[in-house]
């Protein structure tokens, strides 16, 4: 069938559902579409809170907010971009609590906010409290009220409708998706003015990961295939503290209210490594030193995690404040978080690196200007880039929200400038979806879908994690070369039409495998450290070299060109980063 609406939005987490708030309160007929239903996203899944300097607990101001994450992202982050996040934050969270959204409070009535890692007051002095949040329930507060007033403001949802191709017309515009509808196995053509990417994380690249089973990396994938490039992909989070083994986060809000990690000795190893904010550090750095301590040999009775310890803490605040993880950890390991430590160690979290966005969400070909007509990339798929080398936790969900606005309101006032009529579509332009789902249909000899998949995590997770050198990312590409071969040849056991998740997971396979090629292969050429990418090779920050974005494009089968983007630097200058 086609469809056809003035803007289609793929992906129903916080960054799609503002942007299709937004688009639809400016005047445009509006469709989402989302793999799951929009309540699974996984927007659902964040704990912890969003970053703005409301200054509601004590003193603080948007600089002091830009200034942190610039310092958090290595120096990477794009400054005018932070500029616009932290400036807009503020505003946008008073636009989302009048939405509805259930925000603690603070004893005055105010919005409660929590210390989170890298927040600082006065350009870097001591941890301040920024956070903002509904206990440990943020993003599952925040995701149902921006359902709730899409669904009041009559955008159109197709649930469990699967994205699986751009439309480009020959002269590159974009006008619409290919999409496949799990329910009955139908292959529609969305015909659109814009289309705005909105698809999420890559985490299930690798095999520790606090992301859900949907984070398969889908939009990215899907624009790379299209001859556009991808920004920044040698930059990977671990979150420091994924309960161990399982991987499934325990906020850092814990450690915002006052959670401490220890060694086997017993000693608050953070002292060492970040003597200003402790536990508080960013993300990169915590889970580096988590690693250096299990290599010492100070991991917990020898093993591969150490602690993290809340009993001081006091069960009021855990069970009030951080109510959730101390469920996760009651029901997955056991332990009740009141009484023990709890064992963890880092996991794969988010994507700093994506599709190369405007300030608007117009998603660029070769560099600032170079706009591709008619898409949009808003949320983790993008890279704007605020993040830069790392994110500092928090900031993501401002992230969504700001940018996700801005391209809302960018789609609607282009209709209203622009018109709506669209560009005609090309001749047959889910012909390219047709024949890969025929071909994995096809296939009657291979392996399944999970041995391969488990493989291709597996190198991931040895060879391109916290540490990398130029031996293991050379291992990990000679891994993905027959992971890739074998995942062209896995055999599904069901051919049937409806809900034939295993045939999506077999099309997931093919991003997972290209996202995981273009994240080893950025990693390679980075020849330094910075931030989350930490070549042992290269130990140093290199910025007469290596200040500057990378874009990775695939010209063929195994073929990719890099190029390079400068960092926009406004008021901070690179400097050496100390906590
Ligand atoms: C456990 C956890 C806790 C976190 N806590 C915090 C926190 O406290 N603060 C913070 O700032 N950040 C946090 N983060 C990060 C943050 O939650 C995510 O970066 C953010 O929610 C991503 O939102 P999104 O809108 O980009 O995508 P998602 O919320 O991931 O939504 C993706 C959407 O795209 C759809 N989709 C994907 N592929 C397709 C396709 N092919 N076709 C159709 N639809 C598709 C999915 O159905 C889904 O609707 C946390 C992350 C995790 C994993």
């Amino acid at each position: 069938m086609i469809f056809s609406h003035d803007v289609v939005i793929v992906g129903a987490g916080g960054s799609g559902l503002m942007a299709a708030l937004y688009a639809k309160e400016g005047g445009a007929d509006v469709a989402v579409i989302s793999k799951l239903h929009p309540l699974r996203s996984h927007t659902g899944a964040a704990q912890g809170g969003i970053g703005a300097a409301l200054g509601n607990e004590e003193e603080d101001h948007w600089l002091w907010h830009a200034f942190d994450t610039v310092k958090g992202s290595d120096y990477l982050g794009d400054q005018d971009a932070i500029e616009i996040m932290c400036q807009d934050a503020p505003r946008t969270i008073i636009e989302l609590e009048h939405y509805g959204v259930p925000f603690s409070r603070n004893k005055e009535g105010k919005i409660a906010q929590r210390r989170f890692g890298g927040h600082t007051r006065n350009f870097g002095e001591a941890p301040v409290r920024r956070t903002c949040h509904a206990a440990d329930r943020t993003g599952h507060a925040i995701l149902h009220t921006l359902y709730d007033q899409c669904v009041k403001n009559q955008v159109r949802f197709y649930d469990e409708f699967q994205a699986l191709d751009l439309i480009m017309t020959p002269d590159g515009v974009c006008c619409g998706v290919v999409a496949y509808e799990l329910l009955t196995g139908e292959i529609h053509i969305f015909h659109a003015k814009m289309v705005c990417l909105a698809t999420g994380g890559y985490g299930r690249v690798y095999k520790t990961t606090s992301n859900a089973h949907a984070s398969t990396g889908d939009g990215m994938a899907i624009v790379l295939r299209s001859g556009l490039p991808l920004e920044d992909m040698e930059f990977v989070q671990f979150h420091p503290t994924g309960l161990y083994r399982l991987g499934i986060l325990v906020t850092e809000g814990a450690r915002g209210e006052g959670g401490i990690l220890l060694n086997d000795k017993g000693e608050r190893f953070m002292e060492r490594y970040a003597p200003t904010v402790k536990d508080l550090a960013p993300r990169d750095l915590v889970s580096r030193a988590i690693y250096r301590e299990i290599r010492e040999g100070r991991g917990i009775n020898g093993k591969d995690y150490v602690y993290l310890d809340l009993r001081h803490v006091g069960r009021e605040v855990i069970e009030t404040k951080l109510p959730e993880i101390a469920t996760f950890s009651r029901t997955y390991l056991g332990i009740d978080p009141v009484k023990e430590p709890i064992p963890v160690a880092p996991t794969c979290h988010y994507a700093m690196g994506g599709i190369p966005t405007s300030y608007d969400g117009q998603v660029e070909r070769a560099g600032r200007g170079s706009i591709v007509p008619g898409l949009y990339a808003v949320g983790e798929c993008a890279c704007v880039s605020v993040h830069g080398a790392n994110r500092l936790g928090s900031n993501s969900l401002v992230d969504l929200v700001v940018f996700g606005r801005r391209a809302g309101i960018h789609m609607a006032e282009t209709l209203r400038k622009e018109g709506r009529k669209k560009e005609p579509l090309p001749e047959n332009p889910d012909r390219r979806v047709r024949e890969m789902l025929e071909d994995i249909l096809s296939r009657t000899q291979g392996e399944p879908v999970a041995v391969v998949r488990a493989d291709l995590q597996q190198t991931m997770m040895d060879n391109v994690s916290v540490f990398r050198t130029e031996e293991t990312l050379n291992t990990a590409l000679e891994d993905l070369k027959q992971i890739r071969e074998r995942a062209q040849r896995v055999v599904i056991r069901d051919k049937s039409k409806r809900f034939n998740t295993e045939l999506m997971d077999a099309v997931e396979l093919g991003f997972l495998v290209d996202l995981a090629e273009v994240i080893t292969r950025s990693a390679l050429n980075r020849t330094e450290s910075r931030g989350a990418h930490s070549r042992e090779d290269y130990p140093k920050r290199d910025d007469e070299n290596w200040l500057k974005h990378t874009l990775i494009y695939r010209e063929g089968e195994g073929e990719y060109r890099f190029d390079y983007k400068p960092v926009t630097i406004t008021r901070f200058q690179p400097q050496e980063r100390k906590y």
